[in-house]
């Protein structure tokens, strides 16, 4: 039988993660804390995230799960603002049509 296990498997841990990704949950999570009046439902949430995540440069490392956080924390802080400004502007545009 041919092997059909994918190049992506390992039994090293490795996992390939998007350090936007994790900064724009961040990022939703403190902007909801902030504006109670705004839907964050799974929709809305799932909504804004790929709005923000189509606009924002991909950050892709190679990573264990344990390494994620400091890895976010060494982020440039220009990037930092870049990235909540797409958020916010997700947020907004989002919540003026939600499809919830
Ligand atoms: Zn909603």
């Amino acid at each position: 039988m041919e092997s059909k296990r994918s190049l992506k498997e390992n039994e090293s841990g490795y996992k390939l993660v998007n350090y936007a990704e994790e900064w724009v949950w961040d990022a939703l999570a403190d902007i909801q804390r902030q504006r109670p009046d705004i839907c964050f439902c799974d929709k809305c949430r799932y909504d804004m995230a790929t709005y923000a995540l189509n606009k924002i440069p991909p950050s892709y490392a190679v990573s264990d799960m344990g390494n994620i956080h400091t890895k976010i924390k060494i982020l440039e802080s220009q990037y930092r603002m870049d990235l909540l400004m797409v958020v916010v502007n997700a947020v907004e545009k989002i919540s003026q049509s939600p499809r919830h």
